[in-house]
């Protein structure tokens, strides 16, 4: 497969007419905001292209950074808009935090800074949880929407005041991109925050690009990464992902990248291919057989 290349002095166009791969991969995995969906709405394309890949018997996964649902409401969500997929389809950052703290610090006081669905899957998999500073081992950042000055102290008299717990991060997403061009701050602006009161590093992250996050997503597959294509909206995650993992990169131009943004990045961190939508990943002789044409905007049709 060809990289894309950039013209020099011509800007960004010739990318987006080297998007189209010439033949399917073995597998298919997808981020989900910003790539298939904004806010609650199917980008153009994603519904036939899922569906098509499904029928030609693909497996397709689906990998996110965001941990303020659990895989089955990502689940629940993608059946709501016409996409009816498997809880074990779904990777994200509730899934792997979980399984770090297990893995990595199965005795440690846990204090996360999070919404419902990460706390509640800390819950069941028995981790300890505390806002008591003098007992608190370990601070999770992550995307939380209730962040507030309150939780701010309790990590600052952790890590600062008692010197004792460490920060890590479900992912560096510094916002989550919603429809309208709009977006949400994420994880990074609460690592930020605490980062900078307390002049600690945030240690670890369990997101992409943390190539764990694909490995997880292919688990019970038999294929081969340079088989297997990875899809998504952001350089520094998804296609930096993809680079660490060995399988191809897609990036799709309806998140969080401008066309204008590939400019000067260096050739190891660029796209295999660049799509303006996510359907464009289907082969041109597929698109033909299916009959499909280039307007598919509304999300159901
Ligand atoms: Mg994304």
């Amino acid at each position: 497969m060809s990289r894309p290349q950039i013209a020099q002095g011509t800007g960004w166009a010739p990318l987006l007419s080297r998007g189209a791969p010439d033949e399917l991969f073995d597998a298919y995995v997808f981020d989900l905001d910003g790539t298939l969906y904004l806010g609650d709405e199917l980008l153009p394309g994603a519904r036939r292209l899922l569906l098509a890949l499904r029928e030609l018997g693909r497996p397709v996964r689906f990998l996110s950074n965001n941990a303020t649902l659990d895989v089955a409401q990502y689940a629940a969500k993608l059946a709501r808009m016409g996409l009816p997929t498997r809880e074990g389809d779904v990777v994200n950052t509730v899934v792997t935090m979980t399984r770090w703290l297990l893995d990595h610090a199965p005795d440690a006081v846990v204090f996360p800074i999070a919404e419902a669905p990460l706390i509640r899957a800390f819950e069941q998999a028995g981790i300890r949880m505390s806002e008591d500073p003098a007992e608190i081992d370990i601070v999770v950042a992550s995307f939380d929407r209730a962040f507030d000055y309150r939780k701010l102290q309790i990590a600052f008299d952790a890590i600062w005041f008692h010197g004792r717990a460490r920060l890590v991060a479900t992912n560096p997403d510094r916002y989550c991109p919603m429809p309208g061009g709009r977006g949400e701050p994420d994880c990074a602006a609460v690592v930020a925050a605490i980062e900078a009161c307390t002049g600690t590093t945030c240690e670890v992250n369990v997101g992409k690009p943390d190539p764990e996050m694909l490995r997880a997503a292919l688990a019970g597959l038999d294929v081969d990464p340079a088989r297997t294509v990875m899809v998504g909206d952001r350089l520094g995650t998804d296609i930096l992902l993809a680079h660490a993992a060995g399988t191809s990169s897609a990036l799709v131009l309806t998140g969080e990248t401008r066309p204008q943004d590939l400019i000067g990045v260096p050739d190891e961190q660029l796209p295999d291919l660049v799509l303006e939508r996510v359907d464009q990943l289907l082969p041109a002789h597929l698109w033909t057989e299916l009959g499909w044409s280039g307007d598919e905007a509304a999300p159901r049709t």
